[in-house]
């Protein structure tokens, strides 16, 4: 047959909240080649509990292996050309697994969970002065639902198997990376239980300075050390695929696995964010923007994180972020689909909102999960108040969209006042980006123009650069300055200042309402 004749490969599994992904990119043009991508179910077991099957995310990554890879076989690609894999994850999502048997111990705790917040408020009530940024000085974290040692800390207190396999040394704890590395490189016969330092930086056990798994801190949460993954860079041969070779991604037996990085910090790299200053906003379940803040750790003033941004070789320094995280903004697209049956599918959205181009003073706080940047506040309930007898479901939908810009402003605004120095754009993407009103809508609510590159999968394109440029790979140079084909797109604002602040006033009141909620 007439094979393509292409340089070398990159692929990359990127495992997010709502989907799962492979994607196989061409290391000299960055250009997109094949992908298929595999929805995840999500079960809500009790109210605010949230859970996916471990199962099923690898299930989901072989399915999106072997078609990706028949689909490279139909345009005649050689699968041999793909040098080595990168994965990017939902971050914080805790698993534990039998390291004997192979099997997962629990569901997935994923990371909008709220089981663990009476955990959370008994442990910040036992610190001096009740505060909840007690353990920041080390993490970068205040102490929330959000992160993994909480959600670690339940499954120990309340899943017998658990319990068990800790006590008798057979369990393992990972985020989804961990679990995935650990399975694709063969799992119970001889798999690499290894992380990488942006995943790490999330779980509160792990101490940004040092770059390494701290002492107290599992101490604190009375975690065992030896349960935990070894913390690698984020660009490096971690293991080779092992995977059967009955099917067509057989093939992949073989290829290093050399990149690993938490969505986010995946979607930094991907946006060549690698400058201090550059920042970057993705709009998914929920909405991360991070701001490069180079290779010393700024602590904020705001409500915003720090976390680690990526570390690009074993022997390269650290690079840190500040991040504003949103627990709620796809995921809210989904609940008026699933909850409400108000639309079919997502892109059903954007039409009924554009129906009607206002909200008509109403307004939706989508505080599902509590509120997090930069409020913190486990007891925020969601509310939709302003309503009207002339208020219908377009509107509804409007606010949805619009609560999404407004929960960005707040986490620009506090960037911006951390920083000093004003962002005059914003660089975008992530699954609801495709939503042009949205985009508009952004940029009339913040002001500034909102950048988003035309190929949308900046995540995993992250993910490929990391495993492509990892040393002993070597088929991917991290310049910007060859990747000059990289178009975008840009969205102006189109209203004026004064009306945005106003609109932004009266969405600041509605946060208000839903403060405090529970208690
Ligand atoms: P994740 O990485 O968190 O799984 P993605 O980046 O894949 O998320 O984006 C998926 C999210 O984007 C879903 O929550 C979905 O509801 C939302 N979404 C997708 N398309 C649209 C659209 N056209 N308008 C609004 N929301 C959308």
């Amino acid at each position: 047959s007439n094979r393509v004749m292409l340089g070398p490969l990159v692929a990359a599994i990127d495992q997010g909240t709502s989907s799962t992904r492979f994607l196989v990119f061409n290391a000299k043009t960055a250009e997109l080649l094949s992908h298929h991508q595999v929805e995840i179910n999500q079960s809500f077991p009790k109210e605010g509990w949230v859970e996916e099957d471990p199962k099923e995310i690898l299930q989901s990554v072989y399915e999106c292996m072997e078609r990706t890879c028949e689909k490279l076989t139909q345009l005649n690609i050689d699968i041999s050309n793909i040098k080595a894999i990168g994965v990017t994850n939902q971050r914080e999502t805790t698993l534990v697994w039998d390291k004997e048997t192979g099997e997962p111990l629990y569901n997935a705790i994923v990371w909008l969970d709220l089981r663990t917040q009476s955990t959370v408020e008994r442990l910040i009530n036992k610190t001096p002065g009740r505060n909840k940024n007690h353990l920041k000085h080390k993490t970068g974290l205040p102490i929330s639902t959000y992160f993994s040692a909480v959600k670690l800390r339940w499954m120990m207190d309340n899943v017998d198997e658990v319990a068990e396999a800790v006590r008798t040394h057979r369990a393992m704890f990972g985020t989804v990376d961990s679990w995935l590395i650990w399975c694709l490189t063969g799992g119970k016969s001889g798999g690499v239980h290894c992380t990488d330092v942006t995943n790490a930086s999330r779980t509160m056990l792990f101490n940004i300075h040092t770059l390494e798994w701290d002492p107290e801190l599992c101490k604190y949460f009375d975690i065992p050390m030896e349960i935990l993954p070894k913390v690698r860079s984020s660009s490096e041969i971690y293991g080779l695929m092992k995977i059967c070779s009955s099917l067509k991604s057989g093939s992949l037996s073989g290829i290093p696995i050399s990149g690993c990085l938490g969505d986010q910090s995946a979607a930094l790299v991907g946006q060549m964010c690698f400058k201090e200053g550059q920042a970057k906003n993705t709009y998914g379940t929920g909405c991360f923007l991070l701001r490069n803040t180079g290779a010393k750790p700024v602590m904020s003033d705001h409500g915003l994180l720090t976390t680690v941004a990526y570390k690009l070789g074993r022997d390269k320094p650290a690079c840190y972020a500040l991040e504003g995280s949103v627990a709620i903004a796809g995921a809210v697209v989904r609940w008026l689909k699933d909850n409400l049956g108000i639309i079919q599918t997502s892109t059903e959205l954007e039409k009924l909102a554009a129906s009607v181009g206002t909200s008509y003073g109403c307004y939706f706080v989508p505080a599902f999960s509590g509120l997090y940047a930069p409020y913190w506040e486990p007891s925020a309930r969601g509310i939709i108040c302003g309503l009207t007898q002339f208020t219908n479901k377009s509107h509804l939908a409007f606010a949805a969209l619009e609560a999404v810009c407004f929960q960005t402003r707040e986490i620009l605004d506090a960037m911006n006042q951390d920083s000093g120095i004003p962002l005059t754009q914003l660089q975008v993407d992530g699954g609801m980006t495709s939503n042009r009103l949205l985009m508009q809508l952004q940029a009339d609510i913040l002001c500034i123009p909102v950048v988003k590159p035309s190929m949308p999968e900046t995540t995993a394109l992250g993910a490929a650069m990391a495993a492509g440029s990892a040393e002993g790979v070597s088929v991917w140079s991290l310049c910007p300055e060859d990747l000059s084909e990289v178009t975008s797109e840009k969205f102006e604002p189109q209203i004026n200042p004064e009306e945005s602040e106003f609109r932004y006033a009266r969405w600041k009141k509605a946060v208000q309402r839903a403060m405090n909620w529970e208690t």
